[in-house]
């Protein structure tokens, strides 16, 4: 019955880390993933995270399954992270928060959700977005729309087309936004501009999501929610995808929430109930170990403002690489303007840089990138950045 399977194209990103792993050249670079790495390369476990899991070991007295939408701890803790601690979502009772495998099980869970209660609206994502936005939602059964978000030319937003497509959208679209560190663009909204996203949300009755993958890797992790809370304060519901991956460097433990806010309490916990039922049938319930240690974190003053410390530290050493590789390129004597990667946040910039010279970097030197062009600064170090400029100044 398999010999009429044909096989499935490869990931795009994690084919290229495949392939990152087979090159046997000692000088190879990977700027593909998104994965932090320290000065060293290394993409360590935060102290933090070791701590907590110390307490964890002591205090676990059983492995008895999780409620399907996990602990009420976890939740709460969510919340407060995604709306402030005193807000009055919160205590109003109107969000409902269920421990999800990773910000793509929260995705898949919030797509199902969209599709089996609110029918065929369609999903507006920006265009670019992150390789793996459009398959989980088709995979849910859901039509995709891109709208314009990256200027090529300005190597920044394009507000105002985004603005204009977004007024063709339907009421009861969902519109997909990126929390902070837009991915792969590195560019996000200011806050006039997430205003007046806002605004059209209102207007045309469109219900936002917002994908939050990387809190605390742009300004800062209160600063970072900016954009979630001016919706928050204008939008009677809302959705978002939260993933633990990147901030607390749990990439393997799989840990995220999707989280519901509806207009009251009774509203949200009725169509949570269905939320409950979508993860019943595809994992039952979560997996614990993961949103133990946030939860362990986020509840600890002494614990929290020393993780708070160490995504600080993992923003400021990508905040350094972006100056350092202008810099370089600069005094290698490139004349093409990068400083808007200085100008960017998070992880990801749009390097600009074409197939052709994707490739030739990958074939002539070992530095891999995404084919859009895309660079994962967090994987630039001290020592890798003269041969990473050279390669770049030479396939210019
Ligand atoms: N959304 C965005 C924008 C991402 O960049 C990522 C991770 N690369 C995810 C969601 C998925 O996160 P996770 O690894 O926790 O599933």
């Amino acid at each position: 019955m398999f010999e009429k399977i044909t096989a499935a194209p490869a990931d795009p990103i994690l084919g290229l880390t495949e392939e990152f792993k087979k090159d046997a050249r000692p000088e190879k670079i990977n700027l593909g993933v998104g994965i932090y790495k320290d000065e060293s390369g290394n993409t360590p476990v935060l102290a933090t995270v070791k701590k907590a899991e110390a307490i964890l070991l002591e205090k676990e007295t059983t492995k008895s399954y999780l409620s399907i939408p996990g602990t009420a701890e976890y939740g709460l803790a969510v919340q407060q992270l995604l709306f402030g601690a005193d807000a009055s979502i919160i205590s109003d009772k109107r969000a409902q928060t269920a421990q999800a495998p990773g910000g793509t099980g929260a995705l898949r869970v919030a797509a199902e959700f969209i599709k089996r209660q609110l029918g065929d609206v369609k999903v507006w994502i920006s265009n670019p977005t992150w390789a793996n936005h459009m398959g989980v939602f088709k995979a849910a059964g859901l039509e995709t729309v891109q709208y314009a978000y990256y200027n090529a030319e300005t190597k920044d937003m394009d507000f105002d087309s985004a603005l204009a497509d977004l007024a063709n959208a339907a009421p009861g679209d969902i519109v997909l936004l990126h929390g902070c560190c837009h991915n792969p663009t590195g560019i996000d909204p200011d806050a006039a501009q997430w205003q007046k996203l806002a605004e059209l949300c209102v207007e045309k009755q469109l219900l936002p999501m917002f994908d939050f993958a990387y809190q605390g890797f742009a300004k800062g992790v209160e600063e970072d929610a900016q954009g979630l809370r001016i919706f928050a304060a204008q939008c009677k519901e809302l959705l978002v995808a939260s993933s633990f991956s990147k901030n607390f460097g749990l990439y393997n433990e799989r840990v995220g929430a999707f989280t519901l806010v509806a207009e009251s309490n009774e509203l949200a916990v009725t169509a949570f109930s269905q939320v409950k039922s979508i993860a019943r049938v595809i994992y039952s319930n979560p997996p614990a170990h993961g949103a133990a240690i946030v939860t362990e974190i986020l509840n600890d003053a002494a614990l929290r403002a020393e993780w708070e410390q160490e995504v600080a530290d993992m923003r400021d050493r990508i905040q350094e690489m972006r100056t350092l590789f202008v810099q370089t390129l600069k005094d290698l004597g490139v004349e093409a303007d990068f400083s808007f990667i200085e100008r960017q946040n998070g992880m990801f910039s749009f390097s600009g840089l074409n197939k052709d010279q994707v490739n030739r970097l990958k074939e002539e030197f070992g530095i891999y990138i995404v084919g859009s062009g895309r660079i994962s600064v967090a994987g630039m170090t001290k020592s890798n950045m003269p041969p990473l400029c050279k390669g770049i100044a030479a396939v210019l």
